[in-house]
């Protein structure tokens, strides 16, 4: 597994390998998420792995947390030296290779109203600034796969809408199913901002997801499965609910009752100062 931090180191690289090129996109503080996400990557057949792991300024906001967010290079590279197989390159460019002409003021691709609804209200231009920074990786590496997460929804619907916009769907996008610990808990660099009580408290926003899926399954109404569980997280002392929302898998737009085929329950919650996502995927079948 090499190392590389420039432009240029990679166009080397790329130049010795004839094989598929598989790109795994991280922020890095790596963890069994991402790790899984890098396995997907390697069990591909003839594959070249490339992991990238740049903390991007352009999708985080004036507010957020792009300063405090964890930079650990040496112990991400040390969890990839860990797997079994390992990737064949980790891209960890500094911010003057991805933007060398200072940072844009224009982003694009633009996410457009996809990107101004659910993560893009609590984060005003978040997408634009990973679209642009994903189409970059993607013209920069030319991966003919790449490997995303189920846990970022939104994200992925973008992702997959870019690649057939502007890539003309020439590259192949893996979906990787979330990973959660034993509690329920989706796996994330922020958990760590958690408290002993957050950790042990936060599974609650998942076992809130499964309810909804199961009672719908048995019969309720959509509107009134996810009102009983917007009431019972709004009710937590220790978060405030941003947002519990049903959505057609198809399109990202919120469903109604008599809606049937693929959807995505999202959630975002802010847990003891801390912006949780989470999501599940399920089918709403004709009631028997
Ligand atoms: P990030 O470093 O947070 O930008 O995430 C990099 C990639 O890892 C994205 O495609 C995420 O969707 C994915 N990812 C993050 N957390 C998880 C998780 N718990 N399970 C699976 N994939 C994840």
């Amino acid at each position: 597994m090499k190392v590389i931090t420039t432009v240029a180191e990679l166009q080397e690289m790329l130049q010795t390998t004839n094989k598929n090129v598989v790109l795994v996109p991280t922020m890095g503080a790596l963890h069994e998420g991402h790790l899984s996400l890098v396995k997907l990557a390697t069990s591909q057949e003839n594959s070249f792995v490339i992991v990238s792991i740049f903390v991007n300024p352009t999708q985080f906001g004036k507010n957020e947390d792009f300063d405090k967010y964890p930079r650990i290079l040496d112990a991400d590279i040390e969890q990839l030296n860990s797997l079994e197989v390992l990737p064949d390159v980790v891209f960890a460019p500094v911010t003057a290779e991805v933007y060398p002409e200072g940072l844009p003021e224009r982003l694009e691709p633009r996410a457009g109203a996809v990107g101004s609804v659910f993560e893009g209200v609590a984060r005003p231009g978040h997408f634009d600034g990973m679209l642009h920074v994903v189409s970059w990786f993607f013209r920069t590496v030319k991966p003919k796969i790449a490997v995303f997460g189920a846990k970022d929804a939104q994200q992925l619907y973008l992702i997959r809408r870019m690649v057939h916009r502007e890539f003309a769907d020439a590259i192949t996008i893996i979906e990787a199913p979330t990973v959660r610990a034993a509690s329920g808990l989706a796996l994330s660099s922020r958990n760590r901002f958690l408290s002993e009580m957050g950790q042990a408290t936060a599974p609650i926003i998942y076992a809130n997801l499964k309810f909804v899926e199961v009672e719908i399954m048995l019969g309720e109404k959509p509107s009134v499965a996810l009102a009983r569980a917007r009431a019972a997280l709004e009710g937590l002392a220790l978060a405030k609910l941003d947002y519990l929302a049903l959505v057609d898998k198809s399109s990202f737009k919120p469903i109604d009752d008599s809606f049937q085929g693929e959807v995505i329950l999202l959630v975002a919650i802010v847990y003891e100062g801390v912006r949780l996502i989470d999501n599940i995927t399920f089918t709403i079948q004709e009631p028997a």
